[in-house]
């Protein structure tokens, strides 16, 4: 049983933590302290929600990353530990959607509104809330079927010109949406693409996202709690009919919200954590 328990041990001591492009990985370690280096990038170790001794780091992937090998250092206050996270290439549906021509290529007069508010946007998402305002897995902001999914590479009018950052839900009626989970509003506006749009601040550089509203229900600087009535679907923005379009921002890198959803839910549900320690092995 010990010879079994050592081969697992050194199997999963040469495991590379895989992400796919657009994904994010939350890992959980036996410190709740330090800073997780990456090639590009600082990520800060958090408090587990459940077990503030324990940490977890959230790795979200850009959806344009190639497959690759990062070599990551975890600086804890007594150690540095090596980690290496393989970037995979995930697999995404293609989309294809006619919309109105002026969606696609939009005329001049509205090029430098929608500059701004991209760049609005960019400024809200890049800044970090040093404070988590959850304490509870995330919900889903309509009880109804998904109809794309996040990562569609998608052609408009003949033309690929993106991929779809969030999931979109149907909602053929203007529905009650709910807030994802506790959080501070950071923007309520009618934008060019994303149509009637709502943005909560969860802290932490964690942010959730809803399109495409017909009514408001908050304004900036309103603290909200997990299923409050934030707002009701629409049609607006660039759009072929009317839905919820639902993401999530991490660390100003838009990710799979369903996926990192189920991520925080197991943080909640696991009755035996797995924890990636200082003596360089996953432990159960
Ligand atoms: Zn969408």
């Amino acid at each position: 049983m010990k010879i079994m328990l050592t081969l697992l041990l050194s199997a999963l001591c040469a495991f590379a933590f895989e992400i796919g492009n657009g994904k994010s990985l939350i890992l959980t370690l036996d410190d709740s302290h330090g800073v997780l280096e990456l090639n590009d990038r600082n990520i800060t170790v958090l408090p587990h929600p459940l077990y503030p001794k324990k940490g977890i780091a959230i790795i979200p992937i850009d959806y344009h990353e190639h497959p690759h090998l990062i070599n990551a250092q975890w600086t804890t206050p007594d150690e540095t530990i090596a980690l290496e996270f393989n970037v995979t290439s995930a697999t995404y549906p293609t989309e294809v959607i006619t919309v109105d021509h002026a969606k696609v290529s939009p005329p001049p007069e509205v090029l430098e509104r929608i500059a701004l508010e991209k760049a609005e946007a960019e400024a809200i998402y890049n800044h970090i809330t040093p404070k988590r305002y959850w304490n509870k897995p995330f919900i889903r902001p309509i009880d109804s079927i998904t109809t794309s999914q996040y990562g569609s590479a998608r052609t408009y009018n003949g033309v690929l010109k993106s991929y779809h950052g969030g999931v979109d839900f149907r909602a053929k009626t203007p529905l009650p949406i709910l807030a994802s989970n506790d959080g501070v509003v950071v923007l309520v506006k009618e934008r060019y693409y994303a149509g009637g749009t709502v943005i909560i601040d969860h802290g932490e550089g964690v942010y959730s996202c809803y399109f495409h509203l017909s009514q408001f229900n908050v304004k900036v600087g309103d603290p909200v709690i997990q299923g409050q009535n934030i707002a009701l679907s629409g049609a607006t923005g660039r759009i072929t009919g009317p839905h919820l379009h639902f993401g999530f921002m991490l660390q100003g890198i838009q990710s799979d919200p369903i996926e990192f959803m189920a991520q925080i839910e197991t943080l909640f549900t696991q009755s035996r954590i797995m924890v990636y320690n200082s003596k360089k092995s996953p432990i159960l």
